[in-house]
């Protein structure tokens, strides 16, 4: 089967002499893996077309049964050149990347709203919006939209009002309110009401929310612990690391 869909690039890998294998976010298909055959010749026809995070209009082989497609044509639509200029932005896009890759699978019925939300953050990250703030709300859908939202409002045990003090269990889905204490762990009050905002709000309003300093790693990390739980492994997240290597050197 020949297809054309517009997709993200996630991930590159070298594959031979002059192929890539290509990790993208699509809109048609959800996730899918393509080999470029002669992609790192400058003379391909895919020269520049597949660079990170551009947002391509690509041509598909597709066999039924096999997860590998050939692809056969790429046009980049949006180069979003202005995420791999600033090494920040790439490190924050990357680490958006590694998050949309643990969450969505091959199995993954095609997630269109994950697809827009991609673009959404990239678009940010180039922008002026705070990265962490953008990563934080972008997190916040992309569970929701791969079906692990978190759960701010109701009790995850029992289904009523979690009340303004809930306690937090991520493997419950959220917060307990307080008949059905369970002395698991507390979640700070500011996290709660910012994932509340993030869980109603328009994502434009979401990216404008300040918190105190630090207060989006501690949330990125609630909601790292909150996905290992659901997901039932850990996330590497080589790029954290990334990001702080730039952050400390900035500060320094
Ligand atoms: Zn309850």
């Amino acid at each position: 089967m020949r297809a054309t869909t517009p997709a993200f690039v996630l991930r590159r890998v070298r594959w031979s002499e002059s192929s890539l294998i290509l990790t993208l976010l699509s809109l048609d298909f959800g996730r899918i893996s393509g080999i470029a055959k002669g992609a790192l010749r400058p003379k391909s026809q895919y020269y520049g077309q597949l660079e990170m995070f551009s947002c391509t209009e690509i041509s598909l082989s597709r066999r039924e049964g096999r997860e590998l497609d050939t692809v056969t044509g790429a046009v980049a639509l949006n180069h979003n050149e202005g995420i791999r200029r600033d090494p920040l932005a790439f490190a924050f896009a990357c680490l958006f990347a590694e998050w949309v890759l643990a969450t969505v699978t091959h199995d993954n019925e095609p997630v269109r709203s994950v697809f827009l939300l991609f673009g959404e953050v990239m678009n940010r990250l180039a922008g002026d919006d705070a990265p962490w703030s953008v990563i934080c709300a972008g997190i916040e859908r992309l569970l929701r939209f791969t079906g692990h939202g978190i759960e701010t409002g109701t009790c995850t045990r029992c289904g009523r009002e979690a009340g303004k003090c809930p306690e937090w269990d991520p493997l419950s889905g959220g917060v307990v309110c307080d008949k059905c204490l369970s002395n698991e762990q507390n979640i700070s009050p500011g996290l709660l009401e910012y994932l509340r905002k993030a869980g109603s709000r328009e994502f434009n309003e979401v990216v404008k929310t300040r918190l105190w300093p630090g207060g989006f790693r501690q949330c990125h990390d609630l909601m790292r612990e909150f996905a290992e739980t659901r997901l039932e492994h850990r996330m590497s997240l080589k790029s954290l690391s990334v990001v702080e290597d730039i952050e400390n050197a900035d500060r320094g």
